[in-house]
């Protein structure tokens, strides 16, 4: 796996990599990958292999690589005016067409966008907004956010409070005590089996109202959740999930933000993941699929009744003390509309949502019926297959036998790419938007090729 050339070298000795085992990649015993380059849904690197990109790096190259339309774009962008600052009303051609993209394109009832780096910084800009708005509203002490267990929202100061895994807290000395987490949405791991998904629902919704009665609703300003889990495991929702929990939010005056750094401009095969599930937000978190990582770009979309007492504020207080040096950056914003009208030119929103049912449809038929999978499940460009000890008893296998990287590692060998979810032997899928039915028809054959000989 390892080579030894200088490069690699170089790596190891000087370069802090993100998500990574530390120790373990100086001493040279961690995957090493040094990629080159990228086409369509493959990736090339050093050593030679051209691997089908079963996850698009991570969820984000949702036009495929290797697309000149927009390299040219980036290219044509920083000849013309590689930057200029967004503050106090300044902006670029790219910046402004690219929001009238965004807004025009949003599920109804949004006013205004934002734009910053990643999905993180749009999150930490989500709270922030949050906050500002009930001081706006005389409510200081309405400011907790309720996430999920499970949920996946970065991994600063406060977006990794608002993660709901254990690996992005643990010694970090988080959550921070403004951000309390519920139930996640998370069927296959009910409590108990008889439940149906309208009885887990039910429970969902029980445990969101006593947390709230327990917090106190005049203390919690907001909640924030993926249309579908998506790091947490790729878990949709149980039927009739969000419009049982947005009652809720509704009678606590709580506002809702949807995190659509996944699932926003079209990986569920519709625009955004709040008109598939008929959610209602006040914020929009995107990323990823705004420039398909062509550049970094993330938007945080503001609803009307945010937007009137954001208004207000800085009526009442003067200019809005919040923004990047790199808000909507002019490459950034090339990248976004190029991106954007490859989506709309290639018809990738109705690919995502064809093939990936496709894809889904294949996969269970393939090792739905497998002893040790316990569960395939997904939606548009997003499927998962859940690894169990015992199919009966929902028992599921020890964390320390890594048998979802084992499986993984199976696939990669043969040349394509999946994801170990960070937590629980999870198989994740979440392929380009442009994927064809032969290429999900290959990573179906090596998922259960990989399978077979890891689980028998
Ligand atoms: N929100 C969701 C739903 C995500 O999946 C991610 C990243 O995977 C983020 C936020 C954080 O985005 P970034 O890694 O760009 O900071």
């Amino acid at each position: 796996m390892l080579t030894n050339d200088e490069l690699a070298k170089w790596d190891r000795e000087n370069f802090m990599h993100p998500s990574t085992h530390l120790a373990q990649f100086a001493r040279g015993e961690a995957p090493q990958r040094i990629v080159t380059g990228g086409e369509g849904c493959h990736i090339t690197d050093r050593d030679g292999n051209r691997l089908l990109d079963g996850f698009a790096g991570l969820y984000c190259v949702n036009v495929g690589y290797g697309r000149k339309q927009i390299a040219d774009a980036i290219a044509k962008q920083a000849h013309e005016l590689a930057y200029y600052h967004a503050y106090a009303g300044h902006g670029s051609e790219a910046s402004i067409t690219l929001a009238k993209m965004v807004m025009d394109r949003a599920p109804a009832g949004m006013a205004r966008v934002y734009f910053g780096l990643g999905g993180s910084d749009a999150n930490e800009t989500n709270v922030k907004l949050v906050w500002y708005y009930n001081n706006i509203l005389n409510r200081p002490q309405k400011k907790k956010i309720i996430s999920r267990w499970r949920g996946y929202h970065g991994s600063g100061l406060v977006t990794g409070s608002l993660t709901g895994l254990e690996l992005f807290h643990k010694k970090f000395d988080l959550p921070l005590a403004q951000v309390i987490h519920t139930e996640a949405p998370y069927y296959f791991r009910r409590p108990d089996a008889a439940m149906s998904e309208a009885d887990f629902t039910a429970h969902c919704v029980e445990r969101l109202e006593a947390l709230i009665e327990a917090e106190g609703a005049d203390t919690i300003a907001a909640f924030i959740g993926e249309p579908i889990l998506g790091t947490g495991g790729i878990v949709p929702p149980p039927a009739g999930y969000w419009e049982a929990i947005q009652k809720v939010l509704a009678r606590h005056d709580i506002l809702l933000i949807a995190d659509e750094v996944v699932t926003g401009f079209g990986r569920l095969g519709t625009m955004f993941g709040s008109d598939h599930y008929g959610m209602k937000p006040d914020l929009i978190t995107c990323a990823k699929g705004l420039t398909s990582a062509y550049a970094p770009l993330s938007a945080t979309i503001v609803g009307e009744r945010m937007w009137t007492v954001l208004e207000q504020g800085t009526d009442e207080n003067g200019v809005l003390g919040h923004g990047w040096t790199y808000s909507a950056h002019p490459i950034g914003a090339a990248a976004g509309i190029a991106n954007l009208e490859l989506i709309d030119e290639l018809g990738l929103v109705g690919n995502a949502g064809r093939v990936g049912a496709y894809l889904n449809r294949r996969m269970a038929e393939a090792v739905g019926a497998h002893a040790h999978v316990g569960e395939v499940r997904g939606e548009g460009m997003l499927c998962a297959v859940e690894l169990v000890a015992d199919r009966e008893a929902r028992r599921f296998f020890d964390a320390s036998e890594g048998k979802g990287a084992k499986v993984v590692a199976a696939m990669l060998k043969r040349g394509v790419i999946a994801r170990a979810m960070p937590q629980g032997d999870i198989l994740g899928f979440a392929p380009p938007l442009c994927l064809t039915e032969a290429e999900a028809d290959r990573i179906v054959a090596v998922t259960a090729e990989a399978l077979a000989e890891v689980l028998g």
